[in-house]
């Protein structure tokens, strides 16, 4: 049995996932938005990796965004 790479495969099964799929504004990469069960869209990379994670722009999804520190007090 050929079966093709998983990243081929993984990637694929995004592309019938996503609802939405566009390029990241911070670093460029291919997004594919996959609706969450609380119904959060989360954007993915091909590789299967949730961006807010793998981004090296990261910190500008969180702007806006109260610090955790500042909460407890
Ligand atoms: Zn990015």
């Amino acid at each position: 049995m050929n079966l093709p790479p998983v990243e081929d495969r993984l990637r694929r099964i995004l592309e019938l996932t996503a609802e939405e799929s566009r390029k990241c504004k911070a670093c460029g990469a291919l997004l594919f938005f996959v609706r969450h069960c609380n119904g959060k869209l989360a954007p993915y990379t091909a590789d299967g990796v949730n961006h807010f994670v793998n981004c090296p722009s990261a910190e500008r999804f969180r702007k806006g965004a109260p610090h955790a520190a500042s909460a407890s007090a």
